[in-house]
């Protein structure tokens, strides 16, 4: 084989992509509940609004991108993260502000330059969404809510909700020089990685997955100890908010996710079943990033859930292969090809007005093959009819598939057409 798809990357196939339109279908459904609405935003985007606001000392930054430059000597990066761009899309686009609280949501391919491994990809889909212009801790719980719904609309329902604050602009400096300040003392049991980390981002050890750093960062200072009355206050009022709502959590004081844009409220949800990339998702409060990009003080939050860990969480079972075809029209001699195709047209009711047309899928042979192979063809495909052309002088031919058996002609295209509607099969939705 000449071409291979990319490490990292792989095709979703039919068979596979039943479930992803479902996923898909249920996502958009719990969206609209919650009055949040999509936005379609480029794939790529100016490589400095990745480096400002992810952070130019986080792995995605310093590892991980995807950067090009066009043929102007732009420098451009496929989107690593959906948040950045939906901020710049905000402050772009008016009528994202005209409600003082945006809700928005986003749902797309992703591209990280990643070691690949089970639940890993170097392309891989996020489901996220954004709500813009609260402060309140009401904005952190309707977050929470929205991530736990849609988990729970695709029957995802045995989840642990990780929670953590990282402060803000007034108490993160001094946790930051706490935490620099413990790691300094223990920097010969840090990876290499980590010792880098020390100088530009301590924060960022937090999240090493090297197995050597784990005990180093077990005994590491709390950043809830360092929180600010204003921060720490709400974080009370966001774990009364969640309890309120029912929602379970634990606190996971370590937890520092690994984008810089973070203030305060941090979360993940992890689920069984998924090895060592546990995390289905997570999110957090961004009340500096619009300002950082330029627009208005407008604090906010957001969550992403990783598409290929949530199917995974839910199971791997395929859906069985939906028949492709309730009808196949079978030419019986070469001359009747065109006829075969306009009848497949009409079956199919696309000429009719919409609440006529009939969800009858109907295919037609275009290999030019011989009648008994396109026999053979319509098994295949699952079709439940075949109807002959030419057309005989008595109607149209109609085979039962699945009986082998011939049906009473139809003498016209409308009664064929009412006669193969009121015999066929519900369509069923894919899982
Ligand atoms: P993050 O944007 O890093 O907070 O990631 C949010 C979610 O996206 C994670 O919890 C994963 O479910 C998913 N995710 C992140 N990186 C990858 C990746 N390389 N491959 C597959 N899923 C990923």
């Amino acid at each position: 084989m000449k071409f291979q798809a990319p490490k990292g990357t792989h095709d979703i196939l039919p068979g596979e992509v039943e479930r992803w339109q479902w996923l898909e279908e249920r996502t958009r459904g719990v969206m609209a509940l919650y009055g949040y609405r999509e936005v379609r935003s480029p794939i790529f985007e100016s490589t400095d609004l990745f480096v400002r606001s992810v952070g130019e000392s986080t792995d995605i930054v310093r590892k991980e991108l995807y950067t090009f430059q066009d043929r102007k000597g732009r420098s451009l990066t496929l989107r690593p993260e959906g948040t950045a761009p939906l901020v710049r899309a905000f402050l772009e686009n008016a009528p994202l502000r005209e409600d003082s609280q945006a809700r928005l949501y986003y749902m797309g391919p992703m591209f990280r330059y990643e070691r690949p491994q089970a639940g890993r990809y170097r392309q891989f889909w996020q489901i996220g969404a954004e709500l813009l212009g609260s402060a309140r801790p009401e904005a952190d719980a309707e977050m929470i809510d929205l991530f736990r719904a849609v988990l729970h609309d695709v029957g995802l329902e045995e989840v642990t909700v990780l929670l953590n604050s990282l402060g803000d602009a007034t108490c993160r400096p001094a946790y930051r020089e706490a935490i620099r300040a413990y790691f300094k003392q223990h920097e010969g049991k840090l990876c290499g990685d980590c010792k880098e980390r020390l100088a530009t981002n301590p924060l960022r050890i937090l999240d090493c997955k090297v197995p050597s750093c784990a005990p180093v960062i077990a005994g590491a200072p709390s950043v809830l100890d360092s929180l600010c009355p204003e921060c720490a206050e709400h974080f009370e009022a966001v774990k009364r908010a969640l309890t309120g709502l029912g929602i379970r959590y634990e606190i996971a004081p370590r937890l520092v996710r690994g984008l810089d844009y973070y203030t305060r409220t941090v979360f993940e949800i992890h689920a069984a079943g998924l090895g060592a990339q546990s995390a289905v998702g997570g999110g957090g409060r961004y009340d500096q990033l619009v300002k950082d990009f330029g627009g208005p003080d407008t604090p906010a939050i957001g969550f992403s859930i990783g598409m290929e860990r949530l199917l995974l969480s839910i199971g791997a079972d395929a859906a069985p292969a939906a028949p492709q075809a309730d009808v196949v029209v079978i030419a019986l001699k070469p001359e009747a090809g065109i006829e075969a195709q306009a009848l497949a047209r009409t079956l199919r009711g696309q000429q009719e007005a919409p609440e006529r047309r009939s969800p009858l899928r109907v295919l037609t042979d275009v290999a030019g093959r011989s009648a008994n192979s396109q026999m053979k063809w319509a098994s295949k495909m699952g079709a439940k009819w075949a109807v002959f052309v030419p057309k005989g002088e008595d109607g149209y031919a109609v085979r039962d598939m699945a009986a082998g058996k011939d049906e009473q002609r139809q003498p016209s295209i409308e009664e064929l057409r009412s006669w193969l509607l009121k015999r066929r099969e519900p369509v069923e939705s894919a899982r």
